[in-house]
């Protein structure tokens, strides 16, 4: 079995770390201290990614785009994920269900994205609808030839500095054996239609400079055309499209973990205490050794599931689950112990590590709870067996 990187993915690999160390890192601590992205600031590193090819990498060449494969898109993001997601969100990688856009809303919201123009938010969760998706309150009903949507999304990514928002609601309810089910639809709605309001999200612990928003919807009205895939096809939609997304998270934990066990392994190595490293204590060494194997794990993991993606093998949701769930609570044991062995200076923002720390958090969150991955993964083992 061959593990090594083509000569073209080492060099993908590797252009893209340099990018971030050089153009995105030296921003970190100016996040941190505002928790404002200057949008000066985005336009000029979304520029310089476009230089280098790496917008909207993930995107078809017939499109614009690079692309890439599973394999090499999951390096680009291992090279961007160590630095604040704020950041690392300036290079564009822009939702893959802008792929399904057809006739008028290719001209009019895919290709502005894939230019560098604008950017796009994703909203599906609502204040009584986060895992349970399929309860979502906020509804599209018919009127005359168009669409009435009202509702509120919340916990909606960068909405304060898209365009437009790839918003899903339901359409109406089909009554099947196992009850009423609604019919989720996806749209593309401009965020300054009338009847929309973007208002300030809550105060997150972490991922400064990425904003969270609430999206109120209020007889907002939208064409037809505007509906992407058919009616009721929303969850085909994202099923079809949005692809392996949780990969990119597990992508970004493997790195951030693979950045805080350098903190730490270097302390290590140069601290002295007792006339001698840190690292000579069994107390600091054994959890390096640890930390270094379960590195050494998550990217194993990580990569073979890109690869079995590209193999474009039936068990892609469940493949994806187990590389989400075991890179983000792997991430969150390395940087604990990472903090352990740098004792107070790594509680102090003199270190990346508490940042970190804070980041890391939501990564056992989002796209999807660490128990929603378990039921994923669970599920699919004993289906089979008729439990
Ligand atoms: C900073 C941030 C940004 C986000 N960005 C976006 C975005 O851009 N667009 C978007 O649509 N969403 C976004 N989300 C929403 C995110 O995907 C949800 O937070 C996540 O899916 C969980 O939903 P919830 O927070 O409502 O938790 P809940 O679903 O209320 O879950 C609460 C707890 O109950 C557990 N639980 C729920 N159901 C089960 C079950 N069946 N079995 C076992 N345990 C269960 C959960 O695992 C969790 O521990 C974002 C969230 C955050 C925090």
């Amino acid at each position: 079995m061959d593990f090594a990187l083509t000569e073209e993915q080492q060099m993908l690999f590797d252009t893209a770390r340099a990018f971030a160390d050089k153009e995105l890192m030296p921003h970190e601590d100016l996040l941190e201290e505002t928790g404002e992205l200057p949008p000066e600031l985005d336009l000029e590193i979304r520029k310089k990614a476009m230089e280098i090819g790496l917008h909207a990498c993930n995107f078809p060449t017939s499109m614009g785009g690079a692309g890439l494969d599973c394999v090499s898109f999951t390096l680009v993001e291992k090279a961007i994920g160590h630095v604040s997601l704020a950041l690392a969100e300036c290079i564009r990688r822009p939702n893959n269900i802008l792929e399904a856009c057809e006739g008028q809303q290719i001209e009019r919201f895919r290709d502005p994205i894939l230019r560098g123009e604008i950017r796009e938010c994703v909203a599906m969760t609502e204040p009584d609808a986060g895992s349970d998706l399929k309860g979502m309150k906020t509804s599209a009903r018919r009127e005359g030839g168009d669409w009435v949507i009202n509702g509120t999304k919340h916990f909606i990514s960068n909405a304060q500095i898209s365009s437009f928002v790839i918003l899903f609601a339901a359409t109406g309810e089909d009554v099947t054996p196992k009850g009423t089910r609604k019919r989720i639809s996806c749209f593309l709605v401009d965020l300054d239609a009338p009847g929309v309001e973007v208002a300030p999200g809550y105060k997150h612990m972490g991922q400064r400079g990425y904003y969270n928003n609430i999206i109120r919807f209020d007889d907002v009205r939208v064409e037809d055309w505007q509906m992407v895939g058919g009616e009721g096809q929303g969850f085909e939609v994202v099923n079809t499209w949005l692809g392996p997304g949780r990969l990119t998270v597990a992508a970004t934990c493997q790195a951030r973990a693979e950045r805080a066990f350098d903190v730490a392994l270097d302390f290590a190595a140069t601290r002295e205490q007792f006339g001698q490293p840190i690292g000579k204590f069994q107390g600091i060494s054994f959890p390096l050794a640890d930390m270094a194997t379960e590195l050494r794990l998550g990217d194993l993991l990580l990569m073979n599931t890109a690869w079995r993606v590209d193999q474009g093998l039936p068990t892609m949701a469940e493949d994806c689950a187990m590389a989400k769930v075991y890179c983000s609570e792997m991430l969150a044991r390395v940087v604990d112990q990472s903090i352990q062995t740098c004792g107070g200076m790594g509680v102090m923002a003199d270190l990346p590590l508490e940042r970190i720390y804070r980041d890391a958090r939501v990564e056992r969150i989002w796209e999807g709870t660490s128990e929603i991955q378990r039921h994923i993964i669970s599920r699919q083992l004993l289906r089979p067996l008729g439990a």
